[in-house]
């Protein structure tokens, strides 16, 4: 990415707070306050464990969900406050891919239906949308005679294709996928993956990919932000923060990805986090990590770490007090 490409999604300062689900309990921060960019046809994954925010910061990006504060700007144009009408044209530019494909397509649709429905909500003709819906299962793999078919009549992975088939409809540049492999058989996860880059390779498409553990996004990804209890703390090229992980979390996470390997699984470094990780309705003070952090010390308990550059001359960011030499 060179500096003079503008982001194509810009997020700044982002924060998305659920009200108390009881009387007396507290407002859940589900997002604290992230920062990223995506710039055009590029993959940034967003990983960390469940429960840390990934979701609410996707529908929150697409504003299925309104951001409690902070910005959200699509090609250079803050989009934090338009109204669902205004949002209209830009429903074509970013779409969503969900994680369990069945549940996310209407049963009671066809795959024709499902396909056609972002183009017609466009003003599409039925026609022209059958016709593209067509094309469209083509484009991933499907097969275009299967098109009054129904989602049951398909496998998990199909359905997945169906879903993606309708992210693409419109033409977007940006897709949001929502850890779209997790709920699919590991044989089939690698076949979705795979098209997923063929189609962002002919596409042109710009990817915001979740996942919970770093193993899905190694193949996909350009960059990488690891998120942990509503906040970013290690962001950066793929190359560093897969080989240098600065971020006791991210060293974690990734210490618990297996290694194909089994001399080098047996010599690498294992660190177990210790518990679950906190609630964002009552994050410890300090560093949040620091309950569960193997270098914590005294500044960690009290002080907030910010996200600052890890190394001179590198553009990766590290949320951390003590963060692993480079
Ligand atoms: P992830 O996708 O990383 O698993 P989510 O974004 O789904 O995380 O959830 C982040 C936090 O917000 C969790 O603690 C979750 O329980 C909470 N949460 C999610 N949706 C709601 C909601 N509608 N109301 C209250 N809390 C919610
Ligand atoms: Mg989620």
């Amino acid at each position: 990415m060179t500096t003079a490409t503008q982001p194509l999604l810009s997020v700044r300062d982002m924060t998305k707070v659920y009200p108390a689900r009881r009387r007396g309990s507290a407002p859940v921060r589900a997002v604290d306050g992230i920062s990223f960019d995506v710039a055009p046809g590029e993959t940034l994954g967003l990983v960390g464990e469940s429960g840390c925010g990934k979701s609410t910061t996707g529908r929150t990006i697409v504003r299925l969900l309104e951001p409690s504060s902070g910005s959200i700007a699509y090609d250079g144009h803050d989009i934090s406050h338009l109204s669902q009408r205004e949002l209209k044209p830009l429903r074509r530019e970013i779409q969503m891919v969900f994680q369990d494909p069945h549940s996310s397509l209407n049963p009671r649709q066809t795959v024709a239906r499902i396909i056609s429905d972002p183009l017609l909500v466009q003003g599409s003709s039925a026609a022209d949308a059958r016709r593209r819906a067509a094309e469209l299962m083509e484009l991933v793999g499907l097969i275009p005679e299967q098109i009054d078919r129904f989602p049951h009549e398909f496998s998990g992975g199909q359905a997945q294709r169906i879903g993606i088939a309708r992210a693409l409809a419109t033409g977007p540049r940006l897709v949001i996928a929502d850890e779209p492999v997790s709920a699919l058989d590991v044989s089939v996860q690698a076949q979705i993956v795979n098209l997923m880059e063929r189609l962002q390779q002919e596409l042109g498409l710009a990817y915001l990919f979740i996942a919970h553990d770093l193993s899905v996004v190694k193949r996909v990804c350009d960059r990488v932000a690891v998120m942990y209890l509503g906040r970013i703390v290690e962001i950066g090229a793929k190359e560093r923060v897969y080989t240098a992980p600065a971020h006791p979390y991210t060293r974690a996470l990734l210490s618990a990805v297996p290694l194909p390997d089994p001399a080098a699984e047996r010599a690498r470094e294992r660190i177990t986090l210790l518990g679950d990780p906190p609630s964002p309705a009552a994050p410890p003070p300090g560093c949040t990590f620091h309950p569960r952090c193997p270098k914590a010390q005294d500044k960690c308990r009290s002080e907030a770490p910010v996200l600052r550059i890890a190394a001179p001359g590198e553009a990766r960011q590290v949320a951390c007090h003590f963060p692993e030499a480079a």
